[in-house]
């Protein structure tokens, strides 16, 4: 059992400490939660719970599908141990929905069935606020390789089909995400989180929102939708504190 070592890096959302494995490093999930480039800051009770136990059934599900990510396995209620990565500087993000970014940026209303999903590629800066880039970008900067981004289309592809159908089967329509990958001993893996802070998540039919919009637009039960998904991903008898 690998001991955790010295915090390698703070960020919005979690903490990462090292271990005495070079190859392996503890996430914890915190309950801070920001919004807007961190303009809007604030805490959501238990929300670190929520995430690390929502990522930790959503990473076993993923790799039983095929899909390789840096998940190793959760260690409490609040951390879980993944693969050290190289973190490729980009976020992917799919949309199956029209919501958040894409409404504003092509200023078109939410809810619009997109087909196919679009994918995006932002480059990852918070001082840039995550702009959205193309392939011509990354290749020409040297961010990753026109192979690595073949790869992880399609892998977010993949990732997409996946969790769409295991949310439809929760009675939860997934609208849009967003993933980050890393290198790992000559591989590509899926790393970070899949939350719903990273994700936003519609019930069936009312299309109540059940992610982190509720913080973002101050829409209220903010805890209690992280306590439903994780209610929903887990099944019945088990939720959060
Ligand atoms: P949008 O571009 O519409 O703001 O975000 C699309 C999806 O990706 C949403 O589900 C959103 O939660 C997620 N997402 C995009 N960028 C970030 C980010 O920097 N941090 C987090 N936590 N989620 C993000």
């Amino acid at each position: 059992m690998p001991q955790q070592g010295k915090q390698l890096y703070e960020g919005k959302a979690k903490i990462l400490y090292a271990t005495d494995d070079p190859t392996l490093v503890i996430q914890y999930f915190k309950d801070d939660a920001t919004a807007f480039n961190a303009q809007k800051k604030g805490t959501i009770l238990d929300k670190g719970v929520c995430n690390n136990r929502i990522s930790a059934a959503l990473f076993a599900y993923l790799e039983s599908k095929g899909v390789r990510t840096h998940f190793v396995k959760q260690l409490d209620e609040r951390s879980m141990l993944v693969k050290k990565l190289e973190i490729v500087p980009l976020e992917v993000t799919i949309r199956n929905i029209t919501a958040g970014g894409m409404s504003r940026m092509l200023g078109i209303e939410e809810g619009i069935m997109l087909k196919p999903p679009v994918f995006e590629w932002h480059y990852k800066s918070d001082a840039l606020s995550d702009p959205l880039i193309n392939d011509d970008h990354i290749i020409a900067m040297g961010w990753a390789t026109a192979k690595e981004l073949s790869a992880i289309r399609a892998e977010s592809f993949k990732v997409n089909d996946a969790l769409k159908a295991f949310f439809n089967d929760r009675q939860l329509d997934l609208v849009d995400f967003k993933l980050e990958f890393g290198r790992f001993q000559g591989s590509l893996l899926l790393g970070d989180e899949i939350s719903p802070d990273t994700m936003r998540l519609w019930e069936h039919g009312t299309r109540n929102k059940l992610d982190k919009d509720r913080f973002r637009r101050d829409l209220g039960s903010v805890e209690e939708a992280y306590k439903e998904v994780l209610r929903r991903v887990l099944g019945e008898s088990q939720v959060c504190r």
